[in-house]
C-alpha cells in the first residue's frame, strides 16, 4: 500500500457497512493542507459526506458518517503523538461533534496505512471491523454484544491471539443508544463527549480492531528528529508537567475550588466544602498504584488505582480526572473518594461519558428534592446529593435504560423538556451537551466559550479562564473578572488556535510547553508545507467557521448560543462573602462582541458570505 511519507500516509479507508463495500482512496494533500488534518480535515469530510437533500443529517440516520481521524503528527517520534479524534453528528446535540482520544489507536491506524477511516451505513447483524494493514474484514460480533468494554477488549485479544492489537469499542451504553455513550480506545481512553458510541450502536458496530506493520515517514526527517529531541527536553524540564505527572488533572481541584470554579450540587454552588477529599494529593495517597502514558509520551499523566478499603475494595480503575471528580463528585455532592473512583470505573466499563452521566444524575436529584419527580419516578431510590450507593445504582440503570435511567439516558435537555415544571432552568447544558466542571459565574469568558463552541458546552475549545482570573491578554490588558469587556476577543482567538492544534493533533497538556511556533515547525518538517503562525491560525478560523456552517445547515440557530437559565438567575458564592450571577446583559454584550470579532451576522449568528469567501469556504451556502 502506498505511503507518501509526509506526516500523512496518504490513504482514506471508507467502509460502507450496509453493502460491506470497502474502498481505499488517496488523500488530496493540497485539499488537506487547507484544514491541516485531524479535526480540521475530518470536519471537511463531514461536510462532504452529509449528503442528504437539504444537507441535514440525523445522528441516528444510518448514513451519518462516523469519521476516525489522525493528524500529521500522530504516530511520529514527537513525544506526545498519540492523539486521534472521532467526528460525526452527535446524538446528544444533533450538531457537529469531535471527540479526542489518546492511547495507541491513532498511531496504530497510521501504521496500518490509514490517516482517516470513514464508516457509513449499518450492519444487519452485530459485527466488528478487523483492519490488519490492507486486509480488512467485517466479522461477526454476536458473542461480544452485551459485553462491557473491558471484557470486549479481552475477548478480542484472545480471538486474535495478539495483545498488541488496538481496540475501539462500545459498551452496553452504546448498544442501548444512550445519547452520551462513549467510544473506548486502548482499554482506558475515551472519546467521551457527544454520544458517538451510540452512533456505533445504531450501526450495530461493536468494535474496530487495528493492527499495523508500517511507519509514519516525514518530509525532512533530520529536522523533524532534531525538533522532536528539543521537545522531549522541554517536556522533561518543565515543572508544570512534573505536577501533571504526579497528580494528573486532579492537580487543579483545590485551586479551582478556591477560585469558586468547582460546580457543586448541580451548579447550585461553586465551591465544595469537601473538595480536598478528592484532590490530587489525596488520590495519590489513597488510590494510585502506577502511572501510565499514551503512545510515546514521557509525561505519563494517566494514573491507575486500586480502591483499598470500604464497599468497593479491590476495584481497579483509571483514576479520576479533574472533570470526573467534579461531575461525579462535588456536583453530585459526593465527598467519598473511593465512591467517586467506583462511579468513574462504572461509567468507563459500561461505556458512558462520566461528565454527562454526573450532570444528568445531579439534575434528577434536584428534581426529586423539588418534588418534580416522585418516589415511583425515581424507582424508589433514595435520591439525594451524596448518596453514592444509589447514585451508582442509577449509573447502571442509565447504561441499560432501565426505569429512571431511560429518561436520563436522553441527556438533561430532552429529559427536562419531558418533565417540565421549570426543571429546564437547572438543566445544565448548552445545545444539549452537559456542562463540564468549570463554573462560569466566576469566569464569564468561559461562559461565552461554552455558549459558542462548535459542539455545545465544552471547556476544550478554549480556556480563557486565566484572563478572568487576571492574566494579561496577549495585547497586555488585564480584564475585569466579572465584567464583559474584552472577553470576546480572547475567547475567539483561543477557539481558533485550538481548532488548528486539534488538527495536528497535539495533546492539550503539551502545547503550552512546546509552543505554537515549534509545533508549526514540526508540521512543516513533517509535511513539507510552509505554514507560518498567521496562516496556521487562519486555518483554525477556517475550521471553526466550517463547523459553524455544518451546525447552521443542521438546524442550529442564534438562539442556541446561550447558557442555562440558572447561570443568569441564581447567585453563587464567587469569593468570601460575595455572591453573583452572570447578568444576562453582560452575556449578551459578550455574545454581540463575539459575533463582531468573528465576522458573523449579529442578527442570525451566521457567518456572512464575505467571511466565508475570505476563508476559502465559498462552497458553504447557508
Ligand atoms: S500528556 Fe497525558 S494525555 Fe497527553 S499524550 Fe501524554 S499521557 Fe496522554
Amino acid at each position: 500500500m502506498r505511503n507518501i511519507g509526509k506526516g500523512f500516509i496518504g490513504n482514506i479507508l471508507e467502509i460502507d457497512l450496509s453493502n460491506q463495500k470497502i474502498q481505499i482512496k488517496p488523500i488530496d494533500l493540497e485539499e488537506v493542507k487547507k484544514y491541516i488534518g485531524g479535526k480540521g480535515y475530518a470536519t471537511k469530510l463531514l461536510w462532504d459526506y452529509m449528503v442528504t437533500k437539504n444537507g441535514q443529517m440525523d445522528a441516528f440516520d444510518t448514513d451519518n458518517p462516523l469519521i476516525f481521524a489522525t493528524g500529521p503528527l500522530t504516530g511520529t517520534s514527537l513525544p506526545p503523538s498519540a492523539r486521534a479524534c472521532v467526528v460525526s453528528v452527535s446524538p446528544l446535540t444533533g450538531i457537529y461533534d469531535d471527540s479526542h482520544v489518546g492511547g495507541s489507536f491513532g498511531p496504530e491506524m497510521k501504521y496500518a496505512g490509514y490517516d482517516f477511516i470513514i464508516i457509513k451505513g449499518s450492519l444487519e447483524k452485530h459485527g466488528y471491523i478487523w483492519i490488519n494493514d490492507d486486509k480488512i474484514e467485517i466479522r461477526n460480533a454476536i458473542d461480544l454484544w452485551g459485553k462491557d468494554v473491558y471484557k470486549t477488549d479481552e475477548l478480542l485479544k484472545q480471538k486474535h491471539q495478539d495483545r498488541r492489537i488496538q481496540v475501539a469499542s462500545i459498551g452496553p451504553a452504546g448498544e442501548n443508544l444512550v445519547k452520551y455513550a462513549d467510544i473506548t480506545f486502548s482499554l482506558h481512553h475515551h472519546a467521551g463527549r457527544g454520544g458517538l458510541g451510540a452512533v456505533m450502536g445504531v450501526k450495530k458496530l461493536k468494535a474496530i480492531v487495528v493492527k499495523g506493520s508500517g511507519y509514519v515517514g516525514v518530509d525532512n526527517s533530520e529536522k523533524f528528529e532534531k525538533l522532536s529531541r528539543e521537545c522531549a527536553n522541554s517536556i522533561d524540564n518543565d515543572s508544570g508537567l512534573a505536577t501533571l505527572k504526579k497528580y494528573g488533572t486532579a492537580r487543579s481541584i483545590s485551586l479551582s475550588n478556591n477560585c469558586y470554579l468547582f460546580p457543586t450540587r448541580n451548579h447550585q454552588e461553586a465551591n465544595f466544602e469537601y473538595a480536598d477529599n478528592l484532590n490530587g494529593e489525596m488520590q495519590e495517597e489513597k488510590l494510585w498504584v502506577q502511572t501510565k502514558a499514551c503512545f510515546g509520551c514521557s509525561i505519563h499523566c494517566n494514573h491507575m488505582g486500586i480502591i483499598k478499603d470500604g464497599p468497593y475494595k479491590g476495584t481497579f480503575f483509571k483514576g479520576i480526572e479533574y472533570e470526573v471528580s467534579d461531575l461525579l463528585g462535588a456536583n453530585c455532592g459526593v465527598d467519598d473518594l473511593n465512591a467517586v473512583a467506583y462511579s468513574s470505573m462504572l461509567c468507563d466499563k459500561l461505556g458512558l461519558d462520566a461528565l454527562s452521566t454526573g450532570s444528568a444524575i445531579a439534575w434528577a436529584i434536584e428534581c426529586y428534592q423539588k418534588g418534580m419527580l416522585d418516589k415511583k419516578d425515581v424507582d424508589n431510590l433514595d435520591l439525594k446529593f451524596g448518596n453514592y450507593i444509589d447514585i451508582n445504582k442509577l449509573i447502571k440503570k442509565i447504561a441499560y435504560r432501565e426505569g429512571l435511567g431511560d429518561l436520563l439516558a436522553e441527556g438533561v435537555k430532552r429529559a427536562s423538556k419531558k418533565i417540565g415544571q421549570g426543571s429546564e432552568d437547572f438543566a445544565m447544558h448548552v445545545k444539549g451537551l452537559e456542562l463540564p466542571g468549570w463554573g462560569i459565574r466566576s469566569a464569564p469568558s468561559m461562559g461565552l466559550n461554552y455558549a459558542t463552541t462548535d459542539r455545545g458546552g465544552c471547556h476544550q475549545r478554549a480556556y480563557p479562564i486565566s484572563y478572568d482570573l487576571g492574566a494579561k491578554t496577549p495585547d497586555g490588558k488585564v480584564l475585569d473578572r466579572f465584567g464583559p469587556e474584552g472577553k470576546a476577543k480572547v475567547t475567539k482567538d483561543q477557539q481558533d488556535i485550538t481548532a488548528a492544534l486539534y488538527s495536528l493533533i497535539a495533546c492539550d497538556f503539551s502545547t503550552g510547553t512546546l509552543g505554537t511556533n515549534r509545533l508549526i515547525k514540526l508540521l512543516n518538517s513533517a509535511t513539507g508545507w510552509d505554514y507560518d503562525e498567521k496562516e496556521f491560525i487562519k486555518a483554525g478560523e477556517r475550521i471553526w467557521n466550517l463547523s459553524r456552517a455544518i451546525n447552521i445547515r443542521n438546524g442550529m440557530d442564534k438562539n442556541d448560543d446561550t447558557l442555562p437559565k440558572r447561570i443568569f438567575k441564581d447567585k453563587v458564592c464567587v469569593g468570601p462573602g460575595v455572591k453573583k450571577n452572570l447578568p444576562k446583559e453582560y452575556f449578551l454584550k459578550m455574545l454581540n462582541d463575539y459575533y463582531k470579532e468573528r465576522g458573523w451576522d449579529p442578527k442570525t449568528g451566521k457567518p456572512i458570505q464575505k467571511k466565508l469567501n475570505e476563508l476559502g469556504l465559498n462552497f458553504c451556502e447557508i
